[in-house]
């Protein structure tokens, strides 16, 4: 499995990925279950990839917003998505099961059982919108904490020693019994630099704790609500402040 390990590592290299880990799901099944359903909680295990982000493009959001920025976060998913179903490929021809989750995909929180035989008999206009919260499928720094390449922050965002949050995540689920990784120590400290860089105080400064509900360190709907109020001025849903922030990776 080593071999496995190592060919998928190089493959994702050689597309252009800076991380890779692979993460241990196997203590964690009922939480995921609870959170993100039957299908993403019968992976045992989680490959967990990172790209760089430029990190000239992140100093920017300082003083920004910049059309960079929105220009390679999506730059970067995309590569991510390849780098993603190459991986699953690769394990698929291997005889394993392997799902890669969407890069930037928000869904409904839960499955529509039925729906479509509910609409082939009664038709669009006969069923009510189904309106629940959008959320991602899988947890990308999930996977990539407990896949050794980072921590979490007191920003919600994963903390990697060589470049703090100036990354972006892929995961890909699978049940091949890959060697997995360590997870690293949280190394916040004292810190609170992200926390005083928001302009809306959507993060609180604490520290990461994994029973903890992430409303305890972050305010979600600030937050969004702030990069809609970007969106409607500047055309695109950017701010970024927290990550230019960080200490961590910042030269
Ligand atoms: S993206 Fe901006 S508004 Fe949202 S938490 Fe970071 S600094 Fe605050
Ligand atoms: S800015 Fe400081 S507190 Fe916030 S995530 Fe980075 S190291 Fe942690």
């Amino acid at each position: 499995m080593e071999e496995l390990k190592e060919a998928l590592s190089a493959q994702a290299q050689d597309l252009g990925a800076n991380l890779f880990g692979v993460a241990d799901l196997t203590a964690d099944t009922q939480w995921i279950r609870e959170n993100y359903g039957d299908l993403c909680a019968s992976f045992p295990r989680a490959i967990s990839v990172a790209i760089f982000f430029p990190r000239e493009i992140i100093q920017e959001q300082a003083i920004g917003p910049t059309r960079s920025y929105s220009y390679f976060y999506s730059a970067i998913n995309r590569q991510l998505d390849l780098i993603g179903f190459r991986l699953s490929n690769m394990l698929q021809q291997k005889g394993f099961r392997s799902y890669p989750v969407p890069t930037s995909d928000y869904r409904q929180s839960r499955l529509a059982p039925g729906l479509q035989e509910q609409v082939a008999s009664k038709g669009p206009e006969g069923l009510e919108k189904i309106s629940t919260e959008l959320m991602g499928m899988f947890s990308h720094r999930f996977a990539a904490s407990h896949a050794g390449l980072g921590w979490i922050g007191k920003s919600c965002h994963l903390i990697n020693p060589e470049v703090g949050p100036r990354l972006r995540l892929t995961t890909i689920l699978t049940d091949a019994p890959l060697l997995p990784d360590q997870p690293l120590a949280n190394r916040c400290g004292s810190c609170t630099r992200c926390r005083d860089a928001c302009p809306v105080h959507a993060i609180q400064g604490v520290p990461f704790s994994p029973g903890d509900a992430p409303s305890v360190r972050f305010d979600k709907e600030t937050c969004d609500h702030f990069l809609e109020e970007m969106a409607s001025v500047f055309g695109k849903h950017t701010c970024a402040k927290c990550l230019a922030a960080c200490p961590w990776g910042s030269k």
